[in-house]
């Protein structure tokens, strides 16, 4: 079924009893062209460029739980492509660039909106920096624009400009940034590739990797063997114990990242901003809840809940910028298992064993990449070599030194 206005009248006039299920409950096949581990938002989009882009469509994506309940529905929604560094910005700005495309591409609501994104600045070396990687972002085709103190002061005139301990000095803003509703992209994602004929297989963990002369030909899973051409990785928190099953030990560590969210309100918050002087980013969904969340745990973790140090923390960063926050009710808070890599970029790569892949070390922003990382992951399955713009994530970085160290942070996953 294709969903548009003409759909939702035509369905209404009949009750609401004519909608079909977004995807079917497929059962595992003995034998696929390509498997995809991991039914979260990257693995998802994998299948789906996978199948539009290339026409590969004998394609299972085995999730060991239920789609969106990963760290794709976990996520403060926030998208955009404010990086610095060249192995970073392109690949970024194309993942904005898809993500404006998408409901069209894709068929589905995924609620984008480009509300814009504010990066606040609170000293003078700051707003050096902050220029330095606005510029390096319109070199590379995205926008970005440095606001001063009174422009921030019109937009957000409720900040804490007068006794603040971090005076806000002015902001980097990237007005095409902004928020999509994360579990509608995994269930979009997962729509359209059903639909193009990809099996969808929930509830089904993989247990291990068949291997045949030093190749992988496939992957053991609690609902038997699954032999497939080529099987790609992309468990995001999980990588490292996943990859363990095939004795590869990577540069990721898993940690734990905590969301927030507070009764609804009246709009108040038009677009996302972030804090400058610590970690706090918020946004107001469109129920009305102001969604903000900040640091990691800051230890290693697979539990996907967190505990009350950062809490504290994030709460101190709000009450920082807009004391008005320490008013708002909190209604949920939530725990994420984050795949931090060492110099906090991402890898999309081939491992070293013939036939198998990896996508992940996403740290806590890879729901921005989800577009860009399923291309460029399809694109490296369905051709063997890498996307030009995801060239630079590759295994070999951190034996060759050549890290993506967009914090500059050095090899510390618990401070990317
Ligand atoms: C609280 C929080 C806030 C965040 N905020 C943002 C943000 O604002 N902007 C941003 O860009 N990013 C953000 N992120 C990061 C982003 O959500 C993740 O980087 C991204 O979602 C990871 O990719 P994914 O969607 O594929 O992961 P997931 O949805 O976690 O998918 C991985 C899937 O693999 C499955 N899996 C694991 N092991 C197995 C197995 N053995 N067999 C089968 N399946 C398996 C898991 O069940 C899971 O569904 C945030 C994350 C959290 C937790």
């Amino acid at each position: 079924m294709r969903y548009s206005g003409f759909e939702v009248i035509k369905q209404a006039l009949r009750g609401h009893r004519g909608w079909g299920p977004a995807w079917r409950d497929a059962a595992p096949r003995s034998e696929y062209d390509m498997v995809i581990v991991g039914g979260g938002g990257h693995g998802l989009a994998t299948a789906h460029y996978l199948a539009s882009r290339y026409g590969i469509t004998n394609v299972a994506v085995i999730e060991k739980g239920w789609i969106g309940g990963g760290n794709v529905g976990r996520n403060t929604t926030i998208i955009r492509s404010n990086y610095l560094l060249d192995g970073n910005e392109p690949f970024y700005e194309m993942s904005l660039k898809l993500w404006e495309g998408l409901e069209q591409d894709i068929n589905y609501n995924a609620m984008v909106s480009q509300r814009g994104i504010v990066n606040l600045i609170h000293t003078d070396a700051q707003r050096d920096a902050f220029t330095r990687r606005g510029n390096a972002m319109i070199l590379n085709g995205a926008d970005a624009e440095l606001l001063d103190q009174g422009a921030i002061r019109r937009e957000y005139p409720w900040l804490n400009f007068d006794d603040a301990r971090f005076p806000i000095k002015g902001g980097l803003a990237q007005r095409r940034g902004g928020t999509v509703r994360h579990d509608a992209v995994a269930w979009g994602y997962a729509r359209a590739a059903d639909g193009r004929g990809v099996d969808i297989i929930q509830n089904c963990e993989v247990t291990g990797f068949v291997m045949d002369g030093g190749a992988c030909t496939g992957v053991e899973t609690s609902r038997g063997t699954i032999r497939a051409g080529k099987v790609g990785v992309a468990v995001a928190g999980n990588s490292g114990r996943v990859m363990a099953m095939a004795g590869m030990r990577l540069p990721i560590e898993s940690h734990v990242l905590q969301a927030f969210v507070t009764e609804g309100l009246k709009p108040i918050l038009p677009g996302v901003i972030t804090f400058g002087a610590g970690h706090f980013y918020v946004s107001q969904s469109d129920k009305g809840g102001l969604v903000f969340g900040g640091d990691i745990d800051g230890y290693n973790s697979y539990a996907q809940r967190g505990n009350l140090p950062v809490v504290e923390d994030v709460c101190e960063g709000g009450m920082a910028i807009m004391p008005m926050i320490g008013r708002a009710r909190l209604l949920r808070m939530w725990g994420g298992v984050m795949d931090m890599s060492m110099d906090g970029s991402p890898i999309i790569d081939r491992t070293h064993i013939d036939g198998l892949y990896f996508n992940g070390g996403w740290c806590y922003g890879g729901f921005k990449a989800t577009p860009a990382s399923g291309m460029a992951f399809a694109h490296l399955l369905a051709t063997g070599r890498p996307h030009d713009t995801a060239a630079a994530y590759r295994f070999d970085r951190f034996r060759t030194g050549r890290m993506i160290d967009e914090k500059g942070m050095g090899n510390q996953p618990n401070l990317h």
